[in-house]
């Protein structure tokens, strides 16, 4: 036994009273879903959790019209002190259960019990107490004075963080005084389905929230719905694509929360051992399933050889298991899909002439597993430097002045997300200024907080999500009364002219 070798220290999965079968929640109850249902697995195991109902075109229509109907007959006409009371009961029922959340979540997603615990399930429940505070001063949001909720919001979230994606969507629509009909993604609805259960346990009236599961067909039901008023995506650039094309032309706001390739550099007088943790964090944390991961490491080349060597010794230390046990650092990949798509860019990476590296690790024997990887020798020409590998792989880049760190880090589509490491705050404002990118840490990586908006620029999306932006995202202006006055009588039948020749009798 090394001094890294660790006893294991699984979390238990007792507290978990799962149902082996869940229906959609619709207007405030569970109720089995038209479409052919599937089953949620673990990703660590391949073992099947419970069965997850599927959504079709029918229960798209009821969901919306329970949306519809508590827009219209409660939801709309609550002051905004109400609503907020609903959120932080809503974000007092996660802290009590958020052992239970987490533990679901680990089990459905392959994410590590850490992180579940000390991130996802915290910064879920720190969103809905931020948003809380939000729905009494909804004049402050930046819409101008007493703005106007949009009605129905159709949202549609991705499988790397269910619940946190769940809470960043939900939060901002209902303090804003929306309703919303959400689809989670179908390997990972187990959460959401336990949300449910906290939204009828805080009394939310019925249709504010319904939650439907299935496919993309699914989602597509959803955005294409005549009757939403809002559309809010977080997925992938390909179906980001097709969904503003489907949207546009019709009066529904739209935000898209896309991939990304972020940046993380490093220069010559950085504190070396710090950026290496943050190198860690930023591109294993959640085993790279993160759209805005520093997924390439742009370092100075006085400095390579160093980096890299620290690099390699501290990824020998990071143990991949048992997403459940608590010492885990990096867990299983979330699906077969994802993980042969790890596994094809990364042979393309060796292909195209890169240099490939992994510690020493077990791979568990079923479930789908990736081993932490890095590749030196990236030109910006190669595929993994370009394209979204979304797992636990970091290509490395070098550069020698900051004006190349900063063309480099601009050399992609995406705009999401960079780092910086640097001593010297000038440098590290100075190279911010030209980074194009919607967020950017400096000397740290992959830090949350609902007061801060996150978004991006270019085929990352448009919109924010967090803070005073994201609410204004489930906001519009409202008409003054005498601009109200003027469109009535603009839009009333004309007075009819008295014919020519003849006097108009008073
Ligand atoms: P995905 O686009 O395949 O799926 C996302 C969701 O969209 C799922 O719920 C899916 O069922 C649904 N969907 C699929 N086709 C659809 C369609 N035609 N119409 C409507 N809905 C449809 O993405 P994914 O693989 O689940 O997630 C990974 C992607 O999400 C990555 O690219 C990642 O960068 C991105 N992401 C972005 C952010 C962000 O904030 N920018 C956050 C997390 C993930």
């Amino acid at each position: 036994m090394s001094f890294l070798d660790y006893a294991p220290a699984p979390e238990s999965t007792a507290l978990l009273s799962l149902k082996s079968d869940y229906g959609l929640f619709i207007d405030g109850d569970f109720t089995p879903g038209r479409g052919t249902p599937f089953q949620t697995i673990s990703p660590a195991t391949e073992q099947q959790i419970a069965m997850i109902s599927s959504a079709n075109a029918a229960d798209v229509d009821l969901a919306v019209a329970a949306a519809r109907r508590a827009y219209d007959r409660t939801w709309s006409r609550l002051s905004g002190s109400d609503r907020g009371k609903y959120l932080f009961r809503i974000a007092r029922l996660v802290q009590e259960r958020a052992r239970e959340l987490a533990v679901a979540e680990s089990l459905d997603n392959g994410k590590p019990i850490k992180e579940t615990r000390d991130v996802d399930v915290p910064l879920v429940a720190a969103w809905f107490f931020y948003y809380a505070g939000w729905a009494d001063k909804l004049d402050h949001a930046g819409v101008g004075p007493n703005p106007a909720s949009l009605g129905v919001a159709a949202q549609v979230i991705p499988w790397n963080f269910p619940l946190l994606m769940l809470a960043w969507k939900i939060a901002p629509a209902l303090a804003a005084g929306n309703t919303v009909v959400l689809k989670p993604a179908e390997t990972t609805s187990l959460t959401a389905m336990l949300f449910a259960e906290i939204l009828q346990q805080a009394d939310l009236p019925a249709g504010v929230v319904n939650i439907i599961t299935g496919a993309g067909d699914t989602g597509q039901a959803l955005v294409n719905h005549p009757d939403v008023n809002k559309v809010a995506f977080t997925g992938s650039t390909a179906v980001g694509r097709a969904i503003a094309r489907s949207v546009a032309g019709t009066d529904k706001k739209l935000t898209l929360e896309l991939g990304g390739k972020g940046a993380n550099i490093v220069f010559d007088d950085a504190p070396i051992d710090q950026a290496v943790e943050g190198i860690i964090r930023g591109v294993f944390f959640n085993q790279g399933h993160v759209c805005c991961a520093g997924s390439r490491l742009l370092v100075q080349e006085s400095i390579h050889d160093e980096v890299i060597d620290r690099l390699k010794t501290r990824m020998q230390t990071l143990r991949l298991g048992d997403p459940l046990d608590k010492n885990t650092d990096i867990g299983a990949i979330n699906s077969a899909e994802q993980l042969a798509r790890i596994r094809e860019l990364s042979d393309i990476g060796e292909q195209e002439g890169a240099e490939r590296w992994s510690p020493d690790c077990a791979i568990p024997e079923n479930g789908f597993w990736f081993a932490p990887t890095i590749f030196t020798n990236v030109s910006t020409s190669h595929r993994i430097a370009r394209d979204e590998i979304f797992g636990p792989v970091l290509s490395v880049l070098t550069f020698r002045t900051p004006a190349e760190a900063i063309a480099k880090a601009n050399n992609t589509p995406y705009g999401l997300s960079a780092g910086i490491w640097s001593d010297k705050g000038s440098r590290i404002l100075a190279v911010a200024d030209k980074l194009r990118a919607g967020v950017i840490w400096a000397n740290t990586f992959n830090q949350f907080d609902p007061a801060s908006p996150f978004g991006g620029y270019k085929e990352s999306g448009y919109g924010r999500e967090g803070g005073r932006h994201g609410l204004a995202a489930y906001l519009k202006p409202s008409v003054r009364p005498s601009v109200r006055a003027a469109l009535a009588s603009s839009a009333a039948p004309a007075t009819k002219k008295p014919a020519a020749g003849k006097k108009a009798t008073k």
